[in-house]
């Protein structure tokens, strides 16, 4: 059995706590365990009278047989109260709520004989880093993580530190490797000079030098001295003028626009764009996005009257703010290692580490979509929060074709070359 006392990685720039907003009980589908199934069903809820006529549970899955906490028309769970208030937990406890209720927006992730904790910044309040430290909540988040373990029996995987990490699809490496890479990225983004992007870039020269290095033949010691110095001689030819990077080509940015449609889509909840009108709506909004002309389909609720040609016209010069909610979100997710392996489909850690890259043009893009009306630091918080969202837990992006699409970006430099279009300063 996994001990308590195992080590777990808590994000320490992070802060959060429950601001009530509602938007995750308005926008996922909970699935259930067994166990949860008939905890919920001991708590004897009136159909009518508490859940105003509605099902407490939804059968889902080719053959009916997932069960998930049901939801209204509107897309609201059945026990969500007045107020955004859980009506589970406000009769029972926090202990009483399904687990995935209790645990979101922290991800718990399995990192050798470590755990790492990782925030999913698509929690409005966790992207505006509201509330305490998540280092205050130190016990409930282990407390999380024994039930975790307990739910989904992780125990002898974990124990036996059988799931070997992979640097990319032939290679396989050690979790102190990977800790050794983390820590050099991290730095990378913590302790950069210049403005975020530059930061993202520096992590994407380096990884380039990296890639074709066989680190496994080395001892850990070696491998952290190589970081040393190749650290310094990549990210020293980095440019710091994001007009000295080539610009995105037509390839990168046909393939672009492809996947910035997937993120940024909002299929459910009061925040769901052109999805209720159907499928033949979202099949021509694709053809629009691979056109990139014209109207920009509303995908969600915050895209405004805008044209394709028009978002390419403006330009994203970053305040402060809206930099340091960058670095924070990069940090948070390249130090709880939320971007590869059981996070993240299985993706290994090159490949997962660029479609994170990725998120910042299409972060910046989906921040331009917006009214121009609101505070940029409220436009990059908004699209942060649609597209981690999306961030290791749409099943299409970790599927072949995707993926596919993710390495011509990545082998071709047009990441390096979106990420520099996409932090241009104007002129
Ligand atoms: S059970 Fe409670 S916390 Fe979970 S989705 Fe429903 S209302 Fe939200």
């Amino acid at each position: 059995m996994v001990s308590n006392t195992e080590k777990i990685n808590l994000p320490v720039l992070q802060n959060w706590d429950c601001h009530v907003c509602g938007t995750c009980c308005k926008e996922y589908l909970v699935r259930l365990s067994d166990d949860e199934v008939e905890k919920i069903k001991s708590q004897n809820w009136d159909v009518n009278q508490d859940l105003g006529g509605y099902q407490p549970f939804r059968k889902t899955g080719l053959l009916r047989n997932k069960i998930n906490l049901n939801h209204r028309p509107d897309g609201s769970c059945v026990f969500l109260g007045e107020n955004n208030l859980c009506k589970i937990h406000g009769k029972f406890g926090l202990d009483a709520k399904p687990l995935p209720c209790q645990v979101f927006p922290y991800v718990l992730i399995p990192t050798g004989k470590e755990w790492s904790v990782g925030v999913r910044y698509a929690c409005p309040s966790a992207a505006k880093n509201l509330g305490n430290s998540v280092l205050k909540q130190r016990d409930l988040i282990v407390d999380f993580k024994d039930k975790l373990i307990e739910r989904e029996k992780f125990t002898i995987t974990l124990a036996e530190n059988k799931v070997k990490p992979m640097l990319s699809c032939s290679q396989e490496t050690s979790w102190e490797i990977i800790f050794a890479l983390r820590n050099k990225l991290s730095e990378l983004v913590r302790n950069g000079k210049h403005d975020v992007a530059h930061s993202l870039r520096c992590c994407i020269a380096l990884s380039n030098e990296l890639k074709s290095t066989n680190l496994s033949k080395l001892d850990i010691n070696q491998v952290i001295e190589f970081l040393d110095i190749f650290g310094k001689v990549s990210t020293s030819e980095v440019p710091v003028d994001a007009f000295a990077v080539p610009s995105p080509n037509w390839v990168g940015r046909v393939l672009f626009r492809q996947i910035s449609a997937l993120f940024t889509r909002k299929d459910h909840g009061p925040n769901r764009g052109i999805a209720n009108k159907g499928r033949i709506a979202l099949l021509k909004a694709a053809i629009q996005f691979a056109k990139g002309a014209g109207k920009v389909p509303k995908l969600n609720v915050w895209i405004s009257d805008t044209t394709f040609e028009d978002i390419e016209s403006r330009r994203c010069e970053l305040d402060e703010e809206s930099n340091e909610l960058l670095r924070r979100y990069y940090l948070v997710k390249i130090e709880s290692l939320q971007f590869f392996g059981a996070s993240n489909f299985g993706i290994p850690f090159w490949e997962g580490l660029n479609i994170l890259l990725l998120t910042f043009p299409i972060i910046i893009w989906t921040s331009l979509a917006q009214s121009s009306q609101d505070s940029m630091v409220d436009k990059i918080q908004r699209a942060i929060s649609l597209v981690d969202d999306h961030f290791g837990f749409n099943k299409i992006l970790g599927g072949l074709r995707q993926r596919y699409g993710f390495n011509i970006l990545a082998q071709r430099n047009e990441t390096e070359k979106l990420i520099a279009w996409y932090s241009r300063p104007c002129i």
